[in-house]
């Protein structure tokens, strides 16, 4: 899946995984947990990302060669915010051609800025779980906690105003040559992501089917 900061790639990868039983890879989720869980990795990625800066191109190639590893994703599997980069996009096709696989789909969600700009103002995030809501569009039913598991939901650092600007700006400079790296390929499949979450989801399903 391939868009900017606040699109709403991982609520569709959070339904795709779950209504197409399909494991989906976040490296944001994956990097989130390692900062809460105060790993080596965490502890090094967590600045970075809270400057809204990309975490090197070796260290997320590398989080992502273990995880793809794990026996789990060996029928297939959803990458979300992952690649960001052109290193990175070479370092996946690689690893795809090691294990005798392909991309099927780059799914690029498209939408106008200042609606990208709406979502990501209003997100809230679980610390605990990585349920993502909306303060307006996808309000959490009690309040303050997440629907899952109860947990105090919060804002994102790097859902800051001074860091979503440098975000959009990263993502502008390293991450928008992507869609015409995989048009080079074949395999990219534009999607207008300015729907309600039902309507952008039917859309995914009739591009993946
Ligand atoms: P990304 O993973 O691309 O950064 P998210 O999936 O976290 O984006 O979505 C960003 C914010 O927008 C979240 O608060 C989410 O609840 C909300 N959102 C996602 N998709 C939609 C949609 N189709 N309509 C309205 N709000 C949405
Ligand atoms: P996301 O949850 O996808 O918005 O990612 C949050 C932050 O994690 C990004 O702003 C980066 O700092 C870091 N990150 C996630 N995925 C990558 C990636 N593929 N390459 C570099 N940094 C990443």
């Amino acid at each position: 899946m391939l868009g900017p900061p606040g699109v709403g790639k991982g609520t569709q990868a959070k339904l795709i995984s779950l209504r197409m039983n399909v494991p989906a890879i976040s490296t944001g989720d994956m990097l989130r947990a390692a900062v809460e869980a105060k790993t080596e990795l965490g502890i090094k990625a967590g600045e970075t990302m809270k400057g809204g800066n990309l975490v090197p191109d070796e260290v997320i190639i590398g989080l992502i060669k273990d995880r793809l590893e794990m026996p789990d994703v060996a029928n297939g599997f959803l990458l979300d915010g992952f690649p960001r980069t052109v290193a990175q996009a070479e370092a996946l096709n690689n690893l795809l051609a090691a294990k005798n696989m392909q991309l099927t789909a780059v799914l690029a969600f498209t939408a106008p800025t200042e609606l990208v700009v709406e979502r990501i103002g209003g997100r809230l995030t679980c610390r605990n779980c990585g349920a993502v809501f909306h303060q307006i569009t996808n309000p959490p039913k009690s309040g303050g906690t997440c629907d899952v598991c109860s947990s105090r939901l919060t804002v994102r650092e790097d859902d800051q105003p001074e860091a979503v600007r440098h975000r959009m700006e990263v993502y502008e400079e390293k991450t928008a040559p992507l869609f015409d790296f995989y048009e080079k390929q074949g395999v990219l499949r534009l999607l207008d992501a300015s729907g309600p979450v039902d309507v952008v989801y039917a859309k995914v399903e009739a591009l993946l089917k």
